[in-house]
């Protein structure tokens, strides 16, 4: 499903990530782990060509992302093109991000109706049940200030899921939460991974790396330091800096 060959990225003198190399399958519930400023969230930001990779290639599903290829040569593709590749991947935040002004119901409704010209009965009925599948069927009519975090980030769940996508990619979605909110947040996205969907999921939970994940790849100033199953990874790491990492998370 996604592809990363070679790829680098550099704001101003900085490389961020230099030559990063993974593929992930589809299906597959792929975790990405290590220290902070390692480059996780740029990596994540680069799939969706929210930021544009400065050398190597880029996959989503066969696609390039951000661009096409003629030949031997790369052409950017329009906003519009981009636009319709992004729409493919749902994005959850640490943050929760939701629409202050909106309800639930109508946060998970806002993309399909305002993105893909859907009607709003069709974009309803699809958010009644999404809402469902997140466990919050009863809180549909309430505005984000009146959830806790952890139903906001369901929310937001619901919300990505609204648009379809093929690809899920999560920055650290528990972090931000209180120890107690974590776990129903967990078990949502331990749902979407039994009903097969591919994500790419940043996060310090390793108990959800382990139970959860099919790989796990530790990454280092910008580098994949390595990666294997993650039972592998996690009870016996390679790499000294893995090692060290692991000791100061698990
Ligand atoms: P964390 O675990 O703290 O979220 P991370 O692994 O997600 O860290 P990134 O957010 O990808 O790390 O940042 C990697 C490096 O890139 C950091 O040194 C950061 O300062 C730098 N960086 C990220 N975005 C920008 C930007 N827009 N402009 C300049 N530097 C940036
Ligand atoms: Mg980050």
């Amino acid at each position: 499903m996604v592809q990363a060959e070679n790829v680098y990225k550099s704001f101003g003198h900085v490389e961020v990530l230099k030559g990063i190399n993974l593929e992930v399958a589809t299906g597959e519930v792929f975790c990405l782990v290590g220290p902070s400023g390692s480059g996780k969230s740029t990596f994540l930001r680069c799939i969706n060509h929210l930021e544009k990779v400065n050398a190597g290639r880029l996959s989503v599903d066969g696609q390039l992302v951000g661009y096409r290829q003629k030949g031997d040569k790369l052409y950017e593709l329009k906003d519009s093109e981009v636009a319709r590749q992004r729409r493919e991947i749902g994005m959850v935040f640490q943050r929760f991000n939701l629409f202050p002004h909106m309800t639930a119901l109508e946060n998970v409704m806002e993309a399909p109706v305002q993105v893909k010209g859907e009607s709003k009965a069709t974009a309803r009925e699809r958010a009644v049940k999404l809402l469902d599948r997140v466990g919050l069927g009863d809180k549909a009519g309430n505005y984000p200030t009146q959830l806790s975090g952890g139903q906001q980030q369901r929310v937001a769940i619901a919300r990505a899921l609204a648009m379809e996508p093929k690809l899920m990619l999560f920055d650290e979605p528990t972090s931000a939460l209180d120890p107690e909110l974590v776990g129903d947040v967990l078990d949502v996205m331990r749902g979407l991974a039994e009903d097969g969907m591919t994500m790419i999921v940043v996060t310090h939970e390793m108990g959800f790396a382990r139970e959860v994940g099919d790989s796990l790849v530790f990454m280092d100033e910008g580098v994949v330091v390595e990666s294997g199953h993650p039972r592998d990874v996690l009870t016996n790491p390679q790499h000294d800096r893995t090692k060290s990492f692991l000791s100061k998370v698990l």
